[in-house]
């Protein structure tokens, strides 16, 4: 079962103490979806990896509230006038989190591959809390983010891109664009660098195109 704890952080923007609740353990027994969201048995521990600053909405892993937060004079600008003004009252679900955290990134100018893999988590949190309209929209700019991360000179591993190829299919799969689905699932072939190694993302490629399922394995 997944494992939760109370931490202490302290917000690097507005200098707040609150506590949070963190994962300490968790694991995968729910099974693996076709676009690698991994499921736990259990409370879900997705949500308790990111933190958000109540009063001023920064937000992001517990990395970004040490003392190697990355704080410039202009990402507290940006949350405090893009954040703060949208704060809601209450709980706060795990895809806001998640979205407040992507654009803190993209303030601090982080790889669009990292951006991408938080807003791909915004919208799997988006699965659990039922909303199939955010969920797309959070899978659209996930896609967007790492179609640019692919298109970026080394901004992606090379070894890497056939996977993310098959996962900006998979993403258009469930938008319910097919079309451009199938082009980014045609294209993972010419990406492969290692065939004995990634053989099932071939494999997964033409499964998703031609007969699609929901769940690895
Ligand atoms: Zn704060």
């Amino acid at each position: 079962m997944t494992t939760l704890q109370q931490i202490d952080l302290r917000c690097p923007i507005c200098d707040t103490r609150f506590r949070s609740q963190a994962v300490v353990s968790t694991n995968s027994f729910g099974g693996k979806r076709t676009d690698f969201h991994e499921r736990a048995a259990g409370t879900q521990p997705l949500p308790y990896l990111i933190h958000m600053c109540a009063r001023c909405g920064y937000s992001g892993s517990e990395r970004d509230f040490s003392d190697e937060a990355e704080v410039s004079p202009l990402l507290k600008e940006h949350v405090w006038n893009e954040l703060a003004p949208a704060l809601a009252t209450g709980a706060v679900t795990g895809s806001e989190k998640y979205e407040a955290a992507a654009k803190v990134s993209e303030w601090q100018g982080m790889e669009p591959r990292y951006v991408a893999d938080l807003l791909l988590r915004a919208a799997w949190c988006c699965v659990d809390e039922g909303d199939s309209e955010a969920e797309r929209f959070f899978r659209r700019k996930a896609a967007w983010m790492f179609e640019q991360a692919l298109a970026s000179y080394d901004g992606v591993a090379r070894e890497e891109r056939a996977v993310l190829t098959y996962l900006v299919g998979e993403l258009w799969r469930r938008v319910g664009d097919t079309r451009q689905a199938a082009e980014w699932f045609n294209r993972v072939p010419d990406e492969i660098t290692d065939v004995q190694c990634q053989q099932w993302v071939m494999d997964a490629a033409r499964q998703q195109r031609d007969c699609p399922r929901d769940w690895f394995g």
